[in-house]
């Protein structure tokens, strides 16, 4: 068979639970890690047949998104901020909206030397290695509850040569003396009543500890890591969060309340709100 009728095979397949420009996007990704191309070129070879392995592999790959796992589950590798990484049932995928607070923050960093990063819940490892990646001359730490998400992390911080800090501590009792200028989180906050609007592949097969948080409570991290911010950043710190969309003004509230400015809210390029960075001065 052909590439270009594999895509379109694909397509076919996978109709119920995905549109045209999203299998296009699956099948690209999918084709590119079996056949070793860039994007380009795989649009430049469309008329090439594949070879009977490729083509098996590309079935089974086709095979696994009709039951729903998410791509990257099934190749067991993320594009995040122009890196791979590794990717299990441990951490996260990487998130597009993720990219954005990264760049926001490498943008603002750029040019400062001598700085410590802090990175909390680091899942994937993609936020504090893609700083240290842009931004060598940043010390960067990070840490997570999860032993396997740290495991996964520091595995991705070696495969992209990069050197990060790993500490294993639950933020909602981490108590430290370090000091650091700059904190960043993309923490648990989704809330039980938004499950259902969620797809069945995300609920299924990503680590529910990194997506939920109770109705009750939905800014328990933030508001931890506020306070944790309060008492570790050096003067002039800054704290930048990814946010839940429908939170925004309770985010802000919230730190309103604990005596933190709010230098901006950010929407993302869906147009929620989405990131938030605040001046810590104690
Ligand atoms: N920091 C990681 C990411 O942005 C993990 C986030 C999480 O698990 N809540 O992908």
């Amino acid at each position: 068979m052909r590439i270009g009728e594999l895509e379109e095979h694909f397509q076919l397949e996978l109709e119920e639970i995905y549109d045209i420009d999203e299998s296009k996007a699956l099948f690209s990704l999918a084709a590119e890690n079996v056949l070793k191309l860039s994007p380009s070129k795989l649009k430049m070879i469309r008329d090439i047949s594949l070879s009977f392995i490729d083509f098996q592999k590309l079935l089974s790959i086709l095979n696994d998104l009709k039951i729903g796992k998410p791509i990257q589950h099934i190749l067991g590798e993320a594009h995040f901020y122009g890196s791979i990484f590794k990717v299990n049932e441990h951490v996260l995928i990487p998130r597009p909206e993720t990219e954005e607070l990264v760049d926001w923050v490498i943008h603002d960093l750029a040019g400062r030397a001598d700085i410590q990063v802090l990175d909390i819940g680091t899942g994937s490892g993609c936020i504090p290695i893609s700083i240290k990646k842009y931004l060598p001359q940043v010390k960067v730490t990070t840490i997570d509850i999860s032993s396997r998400a740290i495991a996964t992390a520091q595995e991705n911080a070696n495969m992209i040569n990069t050197d990060v800090k790993f500490i294993e501590a639950d933020i909602l009792t981490y108590k430290t003396d370090l000091k650091f200028d700059v904190i960043v989180s993309n923490p648990p906050y989704i809330r039980a009543l938004e499950k259902e609007a969620m797809h069945q592949n995300v609920l299924s097969f990503e680590p529910h500890i990194a997506l939920f948080v109770t109705d009750d409570e939905p800014l328990i991290f933030y508001s931890k890591i506020a306070d944790f911010a309060l008492s570790n950043l050096n003067n002039n710190g800054l704290l930048y969060f990814e946010i839940n969309e429908y939170l925004g003004d309770e985010t802000l509230n919230m730190l309103k309340d604990k005596g933190l400015d709010t230098i901006e809210l950010r929407k993302d390029m869906q147009g929620k709100d989405r990131m938030v960075k605040v001046l810590v001065n104690r």
